[in-house]
């Protein structure tokens, strides 16, 4: 009788995180995500590109935030997965509830009229303690007061050029403290009244409004009406002890008090941005064109072929968002009165 054959072992086992190949200190940063345990194989997919274009060589940490326990495989497989240190936190319920003030029948009454009217998310509970949450509570996680500076990242997105150097010192080397990939124009049905609770903001703490701001971005009439522009908040790369500071911390408070979290369905993307343009000066945002990025359905693919040549990337460039109609891109260059990248007008 002849035994079993076995196949043979390949050399492909585990070996040690390759050392981080980047020389030099290191910023007090992470990656940070809010994710469900059923999220687990679309995270697995951002962070494996993250990863490959960026953190190989940094090794920074990536802190993971749940509402409920991240179960075994989770934390099992992105740990794998990612070469710095990875953090798990539940969010406290008093975060990821509604708040006292918010009349429940009033709240169930939009989200069915939203659902008639076909709003994305808008008979959706949990999307709204989410666009909440990311909007006044994730730098406050207990997890996050660790650190000075996140990159937020969110499951399915893609990166699609190398990044060689540390943007996270970019940011601080250069005094930024917002950043972007992608902007547009947000659905006016998710956010009827936002601007009309900013203008209660801003008339309570004008303290708070600096002086070199992007009003130009966010209006065409100096502030009377928004325009609907907004910086794309699936990805960030921000300050957190901005975003801690008690003028931000003022302004989620009297927006949050307001109820169109609840009432309405205010997106992160708009209350970020909004505060961004009034309370950072002008040069404190950042638009990083040589970050290629991709989150269903928008693509962010750097103008000028020999950056993307560069920067090994692979995406297509009659794929960018930027200079076409709906992006408020166009808008922050001419707010800002930055030159657009060479060979824009061939993009368009
Ligand atoms: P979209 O990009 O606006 O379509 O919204 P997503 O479904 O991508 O959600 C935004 C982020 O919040 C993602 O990182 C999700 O994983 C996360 N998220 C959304 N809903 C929930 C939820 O109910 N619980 C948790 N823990 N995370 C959520
Ligand atoms: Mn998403």
């Amino acid at each position: 009788s002849t035994s079993p054959k076995t196949a043979p072992t390949t050399p492909n086992t585990q070996n040690e995180l390759p050392p981080a190949t980047a020389s030099g200190s290191r910023m007090n940063a992470t990656f940070v995500t809010l994710a469900r345990n059923s999220d687990l194989w679309e995270i697995s997919r951002s962070i494996r590109q993250v990863e490959d274009r960026f953190n190989r060589k940094f090794n920074y940490d990536w802190v993971f935030l749940n509402d409920d326990d991240f179960d075994d495989e989770f934390v099992k497989v992105t740990t794998s997965l990612v070469s710095g240190k990875t953090k798990y936190g539940k969010i406290p319920t008093e975060h990821w509830s509604f708040p006292d003030f918010i009349d429940q029948d009033k709240a169930a009454a939009v989200r069915e009229e939203m659902k008639e009217k076909k709003i994305i998310y808008g008979d959706s509970i949990s999307y709204r303690h989410m666009c909440r949450y990311e909007s006044g509570f994730f730098f406050r996680h207990p997890l996050m007061l660790d650190y000075e500076w996140y990159w937020r990242v969110e499951p399915s997105i893609e990166l699609f050029c190398d990044i060689n150097y540390d943007t996270f010192k970019f940011m601080a080397d250069n005094k930024k403290k917002y950043s972007f990939v992608l902007s547009l124009y947000e659905y006016v049905e998710t956010i009827p009244t936002l601007w009309d609770a900013v203008k209660n903001f801003t008339a309570t703490h004008p303290e708070h409004v600096v002086k070199d701001n992007s009003m130009g971005f966010l209006s065409d009439d100096n502030g009377e009406s928004y325009n609907h522009c907004h910086f794309w908040s699936n990805f960030e790369i921000g300050n957190l002890d901005w975003l801690r500071s008690k003028a931000y911390v003022d302004y989620f408070e009297s927006l949050d008090h307001s109820g169109g979290f609840f009432y309405e369905r205010w997106g992160d993307a708009p209350v970020h941005s909004i505060a961004a343009a009034l309370m950072l000066q002008k040069d404190e945002i950042h638009f990083f064109n040589d970050i290629a990025y991709y989150h269903v359905p928008f693509t962010h693919c750097p103008t000028g072929q020999q950056t993307r040549l560069d920067l090994k990337c692979h995406c297509n460039p009659k794929d960018n968002f930027d200079w076409n109609g709906y992006s408020c891109t166009s808008r922050f260059y001419e707010v800002n009165g930055m030159t657009k990248p060479e060979g824009y007008e061939k993009e368009q």
